[in-house]
C-alpha cells in the first residue's frame, strides 16, 4: 500500500508518481512496453501501482521467451472508475453511454491459435487486476469502493471526504 502520508493530491504529484513508477516497469520488461508507446498511454491511478506490478510480474510469468514478441501493452489507464489494460493481442473494448450507465463489453480479436491457452490466461490475468481495482482506492491503494461523485472512481472513505 502507497503510504497515505508521502502522497500528495496534487494532480502534477500523481503524474510525477505515476510517471517514475511505470518508467520503472519499462525498464524492467522492456518487451512489454514498445518505445513507440507514449508515456500519455500509461495513466493509471497512482493507488493502483501495485496492482500494475504484479500484472506486470504475473505476465511475464506466462510469457515463454519465444512468444513475448507478441506481447505489448497498448494502454493503461482509468475508465469508469476501474483500470482498464489493453494489449496488443487483446479483445477490443467497448463502451455504450446508456440512460441507466454504462454497458461494456468486449469483442475478441484474431490472434495466433498455437498460444490460445496463454492468451486467454493473459486475458483472466488482467480481468483480475481491474476487479481488483474496483474495490482499491485509486488515489492511495486503501480498500475502496466504486462512487459517483458525478464522475465515477473508485476511492477510500478518506479520499471520498477529501474530493
Ligand atoms: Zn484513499
Amino acid at each position: 500500500m502507497i503510504d497515505h502520508k508521502r502522497l500528495s493530491l496534487d494532480p502534477d504529484a500523481q503524474r510525477r508518481l505515476v510517471d517514475s513508477h511505470m518508467a520503472g516497469l519499462r525498464q524492467r520488461y522492456p518487451y512489454q512496453f514498445p518505445q513507440t508507446l507514449p508515456d500519455y498511454m500509461l495513466d493509471p491511478e497512482p493507488g493502483w501501482l501495485p496492482i500494475i506490478d504484479a500484472l506486470c510480474h504475473d505476465v511475464d510469468r506466462l510469457l515463454p521467451a519465444e512468444v513475448r514478441i507478441e506481447f505489448q501493452w497498448t494502454q493503461i489507464k482509468e475508465k469508469f472508475g476501474t483500470l482498464r489494460a489493453y494489449w496488443s493481442l487483446g479483445p477490443l473494448f467497448y463502451d455504450v453511454q446508456c440512460p441507466d450507465g454504462v454497458v461494456s463489453g468486449t469483442v475478441p480479436r484474431q490472434r495466433p491459435d498455437q498460444y490460445e491457452v496463454i492468451w486467454d490466461a493473459i486475458d483472466q490475468r488482467i480481468q483480475s487486476a481491474t476487479a481488483e481495482s474496483a474495490g482499491t482506492c485509486g488515489d492511495c491503494g486503501a480498500p475502496g469502493t466504486l462512487r459517483r461523485l458525478p464522475w465515477v472512481r473508485t476511492l477510500c472513505d478518506r479520499h471520498a471526504v477529501l474530493i
